[in-house]
C-alpha cells in the first residue's frame, strides 16, 4: 500500500489538516492516510501542549467515517522528543511491505534541514508538500541546497495543490482562549468536544 504519514501537534486539528490529506491521498494516490499525533514535538519542548489523548482524540473525531484516514499513536510510548526519523524508521520496521510518503506543509521545508536525520527520511518516505500562505513550495533543488547536498537526484517533492487556507492551531488555540467561534475553521464535532472538555479555556 502506498500510505501518506501527515505528522503534527494537531492542537487542535483543523480544516487546513484535513484538506492537505485528503488532496495528499487523491494527488498521490495513497491508499491511506495515516496522522500522526506527535508525542513530545522537537520544536515545541518549551510550550504548553495539550495532553495527547485529547489531541488524538480530536483526531478520531474529525476523520470519522473516512475508512482511508487512520491516527496511528504510535509516538506516545516513545520516551523523549519525537523526532519524525525514529517514526518512519518504526513504520517501516512494522510495514516492510508498504511504501511511505511523508505529508508537510510548505512552512516545513526551510526547517527541514535542521531536522534529525533529514537524508535518512528522504530514503524513508518521499515528501509530499503542500502551499501554506506566506510560504512557497520549494523545488528539489532548494530543498538539497538547503540541505548541503551535491547530489539532488537524492531528493524529490511532489507539490500537492491545495486551496491556500490562513488557519492555523495557533489562531484557533486564541480563538478558544478568548470564547470566540471556531466553527468552519475545524469539524463542528471537534468544536463541540473543544468547548465540552474546556480545552484553551
Ligand atoms: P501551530 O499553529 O500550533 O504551530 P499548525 O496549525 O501549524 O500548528 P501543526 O499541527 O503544527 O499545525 O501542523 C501539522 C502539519 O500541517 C505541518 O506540516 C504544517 O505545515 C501543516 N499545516 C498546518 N496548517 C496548515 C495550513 N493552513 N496550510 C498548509 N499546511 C498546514
Amino acid at each position: 500500500m502506498r500510505i501518506g504519514i501527515f505528522g503534527g501537534t494537531f492542537d487542535p486539528v483543523h480544516l487546513g489538516h484535513l484538506i492537505i490529506a485528503e488532496q495528499a491521498r487523491e494527488q498521490a494516490k495513497l491508499d491511506r492516510v495515516w496522522f500522526v499525533p506527535s508525542a513530545r514535538p522537537p520544536h515545541k519542548m518549551e510550550k504548553p501542549i495539550s495532553p495527547f489523548d485529547r489531541r488524538a482524540e480530536m483526531l478520531q473525531i474529525a476523520i470519522a467515517g473516512q475508512t482511508n484516514f487512520h491516527v496511528e499513536t504510535l509516538e506516545k510510548e516513545r520516551p523523549g522528543p519525537s523526532f519524525t526519523v525514529d517514526t518512519l524508521a518504526d513504520l517501516r520496521e512494522q510495514h516492510p511491505g508498504d511504501e511511505f510518503f511523508l505529508i508537510v506543509g510548505a512552512d516545513c521545508l526551510p526547517d527541514f534541514a535542521g531536522w534529525k536525520e533529514p537524508l535518512r527520511i528522504l530514503e524513508l518516505a518521499t515528501l509530499l508538500a503542500a502551499g501554506r500562505p506566506g510560504w512557497t513550495v520549494w523545488t528539489a533543488d532548494q530543498l538539497a541546497s538547503s540541505m548541503k547536498l551535491p547530489d539532488v537526484t537524492k531528493v524529490s517533492i511532489q507539490a500537492i495543490q491545495i486551496p491556500l487556507i490562513e488557519i492555523s492551531s495557533r489562531d484557533l488555540r486564541r480563538r478558544a482562549t478568548e470564547g470566540r467561534s471556531l466553527l468552519y475553521m475545524v469539524p463542528r464535532a471537534v468544536e463541540v468536544y473543544i468547548r465540552e472538555k474546556k480545552l484553551y479555556a
